[in-house]
């Protein structure tokens, strides 16, 4: 089964994903943790992706595509949860023509939402650990021990884009491209929207809901 994780920055598509990924034996693809990888790496993919993810921007659906491409035809898990990928109309094209050529499609796709004043809160208070990308909230998730990942004990950091001016910039982006795929999918799935002002463990049932179906 593929699932699509969608929604505003912010909104715990991560948090799900790694959640449904620990107990379902399911690949989790985030693009957006495949480029930190790269950047950390230094690779000339993380150089070309830095300087839109610094910026709020969208990195150009030519390079996610690539990134994709290279996932799907490595991927030996019966299922993939997609998180953050597609973001535009393109991305989602290309995803469908992909699939396609591998016998393959979407079966879910679930948009997890959340007003802009509470992805400010979320995400001025999200560290992320840099081993593991495990996910932190100063406010409602803090580590065992400051700084340090309570799963791995990797450092835990601040993300670069997970500044003020930074977070609005992402979050117009969700939503002048994003969104729109609200449409694009529901001319082929029915689209389900779960309130992601509930909490992590609520939001988590009602995937686990959806899919059990
Ligand atoms: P969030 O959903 O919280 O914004 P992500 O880790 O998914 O976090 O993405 C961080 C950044 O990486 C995005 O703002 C964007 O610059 C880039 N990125 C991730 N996924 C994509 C994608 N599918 N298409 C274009 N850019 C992407
Ligand atoms: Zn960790």
């Amino acid at each position: 089964m593929n699932i699509i994780l969608s929604g505003p920055p912010g909104s715990g598509k991560g948090t799900q994903a790694e959640l449904l990924t620990s107990q379902l034996n399911y690949a989790h693809f985030s693009t957006g943790n495949v480029f930190r990888d790269h950047i950390t790496r230094k690779t000339p993919i993380g150089e070309q992706a830095q300087k839109y993810i610094n910026q709020g921007k969208l990195v150009p659906d030519d390079v996610v595509l690539d990134v994709a491409k290279d996932f799907l035809a490595h991927n030996q898990k019966p299922g993939i949860i997609f998180d953050g990928f597609p973001r535009t109309i393109g991305q989602a094209q290309g995803l469908d023509k992909v699939l396609n050529e591998w016998q393959n499609k979407i079966d879910f796709v679930i948009f997890i939402e959340l007003p802009e004043t509470e992805i400010i809160k979320r995400l001025t208070a999200r560290r992320t650990c840099l081993t593991c990308h495990a996910i932190y909230n100063l406010d409602f998730k803090p580590p065992r021990k400051p700084g340090i990942c309570d799963v791995c004990g990797g450092k835990l950091y601040q993300r670069s884009d997970d500044t003020e001016p930074v977070i609005k910039q992402r979050f117009m982006v969700y939503e002048g491209q994003t969104r729109a795929l609200k449409d694009y999918y529901k001319k082929t799935h029915h689209i389900y929207e779960i309130d992601g002002t509930l909490g992590k463990d609520q939001v988590f049932q009602e995937i686990v809901k959806l899919i059990k179906k």
